[in-house]
């Protein structure tokens, strides 16, 4: 019986107030500054857990690997003692905490694609499953976010909003948090339409000094927004973001959808050649709004990060978004 009365006592605690800060201080070590702030703890411990896979990957990553100098606090600054129970889990003991645990880390992040991280001089690439821990048994507490740049003319493009000049966020819960990819840069540049009195930004982060074929690009993507929107049911965001890379130098390109948005990275440069390439995968990935986000099969949500989920419906969700994807463009 125990464990009855464990389970009945997680499921009835308390929200916890958690306030996320993000700091990006050394491009060129590639560390992710991360501080999680937890107020309202009445529990003797809180597991902070990073994930071991991302959804709509059908793989562990092991993002615990680029975790480093993890640390707990109280309020004050007086340490708090923890331990490591997996390699996934912190767990702080949080009996003299007086009701805040701060704890601490960085993230080595020097990968570009669409489950890992990329913090360097031209951007910060963020993935939130690669970088934010979650409270165990507070995943759906809901989340403040802060972000420092390294300087002022670092814009932040993501789902959370339009302006990149905003810093301050506030996601529903855990998995809204990280099913908003962010990228922070100096280089990356937007543009915007609206299509069925929703907004759609297309962000390019290219490299290059000439703009390369941005017209084509932006008229892909335009065209298959307004096919799949006026086939498929409106969606529920007021606005959706397209994430771009053009990056040469990388071994494979990537395409990711969430929520509101998509990361996309292409190996190649922003010519017609990568501009076509882009245009198709997020054909692809756009699609995904509809089939695998919205009617995803139920094997692959509500979501346990500490394990993999498989689900046999996979050719289902990829197979009829790539047919979909062709259709339309
Ligand atoms: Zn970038
Ligand atoms: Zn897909």
């Amino acid at each position: 019986m125990g464990w009855r009365l464990a389970a009945a006592q997680a499921a009835t605690s308390a929200a916890l107030e958690l306030h996320y800060h993000l700091r990006l201080e050394h491009p060129s070590g590639h560390l992710v500054a991360v501080e999680i702030e937890v107020s309202k703890v009445d529990e003797p411990t809180l597991d902070f857990a990073i994930p071991a896979w991302s959804p709509g990957r059908y793989a562990i990553y092991d993002f615990a690997k680029n975790l480093q100098e993890f640390s707990a606090t109280r309020a004050d600054g007086h340490p708090l003692p923890w331990s490591q129970p997996d390699k996934e889990t912190w767990r702080v003991d949080a009996r003299s905490a007086g009701g805040t645990v701060r704890v601490r880390y960085f993230v080595f992040a020097n990968d570009l694609n669409g489950s890992f991280s990329q913090y360097d001089t031209t951007h910060a690439n963020l993935n939130g499953a690669s970088i934010y821990m979650y409270v165990a048994g507070h995943k759906q507490d809901p989340v403040a976010l802060d972000v420092e740049t390294p300087a002022a003319d670092w814009k932040i493009v993501s789902g959370f909003s339009l302006s990149g000049d905003q810093h301050s966020f506030a996601a529903a819960n855990y998995d809204r948090l990280i099913d908003t990819p962010m990228e922070i840069s100096p280089e990356v540049t937007t543009s915007e339409f609206q299509e069925s009195g929703k907004t759609f930004r297309i962000a390019v982060h290219a490299y290059a000094e000439s703009p390369g074929p941005r017209k084509e690009l932006e008229d892909g993507v335009r065209k298959i927004v307004h096919s799949e929107m006026a086939m498929m049911p409106a969606p529920d965001f007021d606005h959706y973001t397209f994430l771009f890379h053009f990056a040469p130098d990388i071994q494979a390109g990537d395409g990711m959808e969430h929520l509101n948005s998509t990361q996309i990275m292409i190996s190649q440069p922003l010519d017609s050649g990568g501009a076509r390439e882009a245009v198709e995968v997020a054909a692809h990935e756009f699609f995904h709004l509809w089939n695998v986000k919205r009617l995803r099969p139920a094997a692959l949500g509500p979501f346990d990060y500490t394990r993999e989920d498989y689900t046999p419906s996979l050719w289902f969700a990829e197979g009829v978004t790539s047919y979909y994807a062709y259709v339309h463009l």
